[in-house]
């Protein structure tokens, strides 16, 4: 049953419950940075109430000022390209907002929409999306963020016995395409509208003056989304589930499953074991979040063309290809910011169209020589002389760089800024969880520390810098969490 809720986005439809608490829960991991941007008071890394860990576990909704009233919400979606119907969260709760922003607790035990799922999230899928939240934040990447992961010793079944965990994600909404689709699929015009006027509202408000509102949320969106996987793919960083759930109407990073960053340089790598015809391999990330797009677009389209037509006179044909244009904007955007970002990696401040093959010269041979992909960047970056495999395209580089006007020093310090040093590898990870699988959660908080600080050499071995050994080079991650 619909109703009404004071959350600030209470427009998804939305099912209030209460979370299913878990026995004895313990800290795994504790984001402070975070915690004071939501004015969470915090002592020794941790809040000042006791009561946070009993709420962040789903054992109590009071902490403090906060009386949340917890729900879930209805979505729908395509995974891997096919209409799945009915999604929703089947495993997230939200609790409420704290500090303007959205506080959802992932893992918190069954909701209406859980389907055959237990409603829970292992330990282990649960220390892996907190530390990439606040990896990606620190690199500069717009996401979802993560407050806590909460453990404790009941057990979850997936392909062995693991533990559960909570995870406690904030983000301003996670509202998603799926939920677009979701009201779209069911005729539910009136959700579909508010939602859309929601978004304008609260995270769009450049929208609100333009003489077709929906349309620019589409193109706004679609900027956002294309700047976001630009990002993503100058960190080399594969998200592996891109279904249209799990995309963003904010243009955040959401949904951190089976992703990894890239190690050794692979254009089409698939990080997703689950993933078999490459769907979602890095070099089609860009291509399938268009395709999502689309999905958005298809799903609003009688409130585009509805608009279209009224303001603009437009017909059905007419209008149709009034979106596929605006739609069209994507790949431009993404192009360009792609270009940027990479000249910026490269040290380029000044624009050649040449530049491009450059770039492209470049990735074939970090591809061909499997060479890894973050080292080679912060090695560049700190004056290092690039591998005698790319001697041919080194002599290039020399020459392009003497068009620059920037010192060499000015150079580097900028590259240090945009190539980072320390990314969440998932040799790192894993190290991690194994010793929180022991009960021991030191190293969850020594990699959230290093990541806070990814363009910044810290004092910490070089081995968290470096890409894995041998041993550890293609650990599998599982797609179940
Ligand atoms: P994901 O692939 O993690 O994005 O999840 C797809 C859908 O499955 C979402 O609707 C999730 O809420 C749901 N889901 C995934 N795992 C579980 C689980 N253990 N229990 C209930 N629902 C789940
Ligand atoms: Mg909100
Ligand atoms: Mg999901």
């Amino acid at each position: 049953m619909p109703f009404q809720l004071p959350a600030s986005d209470s427009l998804a439809l939305a099912q209030n419950l209460q979370p299913t608490p878990i026995p004895d829960p313990y800290w795994v991991g504790f984001s402070e940075s975070l915690a004071k941007s939501l004015a969470i008071p915090t002592q020794d890394g941790l809040p000042n109430d006791s009561a946070w860990l009993q709420v962040l576990a789903g054992n109590q909704t009071h902490v403090g000022e906060h009386n949340f009233i917890p729900y879930a919400t209805a979505y729908s979606g395509h995974q891997f390209g096919v209409w799945a119907g009915q999604l929703g969260d089947g495993r997230a709760i939200h609790l409420g907002d704290v500090n303007g922003q959205e506080l959802q607790l992932k893992g918190a035990g069954k909701t209406a929409y859980s389907r055959m799922g237990d409603g829970r999230a292992v330990l282990r899928s649960s220390i892996r999306e907190f530390l990439c939240s606040e990896a990606m934040h620190a690199l500069g990447v717009p996401t979802s963020r993560a407050l806590a992961v909460v453990g404790s010793d009941m057990p979850v079944f997936r392909e062995t016995r693991e533990t559960a965990a909570v995870c406690a994600r904030v983000a301003p909404s996670f509202l998603r395409i799926g939920h677009i689709e979701h009201y779209g699929q069911n005729h539910m015009h009136e959700e579909l509208r508010l939602t859309l006027n929601h978004l304008i509202e609260h995270y769009y408000p450049e929208c609100a003056n333009s003489p077709t509102p929906y349309l620019s949320l589409l193109e706004q969106i679609a900027f956002r989304t294309a700047r976001m996987v630009a990002q993503w793919q100058s960190l080399g960083f594969c998200h592996g589930v891109l279904n249209t759930d799990n995309t963003s109407l904010l243009g955040l990073t959401l949904d951190y499953g089976p992703f990894g960053f890239l190690d050794t340089f692979q254009i089409d790598h698939i990080c997703n074991h689950s993933d078999h015809g490459g769907r979602y391999a890095y070099h089609r990330q860009a291509e399938v979040l268009h395709w999502n797009l689309y999905c958005l677009a298809s799903a609003m389209l009688e409130a585009l063309q509805e608009e279209l037509q009224a303001v603009l006179g437009l017909e059905q044909e007419a209008s149709i290809q009034k979106i596929k244009d605006t739609l069209d904007h994507y790949n431009r955007e993404y192009a360009n910011h792609w270009q940027s970002l990479f000249r910026q990696k490269l040290g380029l401040s000044i624009q050649y169209q040449e530049d491009v093959a450059l770039l492209e010269e470049l990735l074939q041979g970090l591809h061909h020589n499997q060479l890894d992909y973050t080292l080679f960047f912060r090695n560049l970056s700190e004056g290092q002389d690039v591998p005698k495999s790319l001697d041919a395209w080194a002599k290039k580089y020399q020459e392009r760089l003497s068009l620059e006007k920037h010192s060499k020093d000015q150079r580097l310090e900028q590259m240090r800024q945009i190539n980072p040093k320390y990314v969440l590898r998932n040799h790192l990870a894993q190290n991690a969880i194994e010793l929180a699988q022991k009960k021991d959660f030191s190293e969850v908080a020594r990699l959230l520390k290093i990541l806070e600080n990814p363009y910044e050499s810290q004092a910490v071995s070089e081995d968290y810098a470096m890409g894995p050994p041998p041993e550890l080079a293609h650990v599998s991650i599982s797609c179940s969490s």
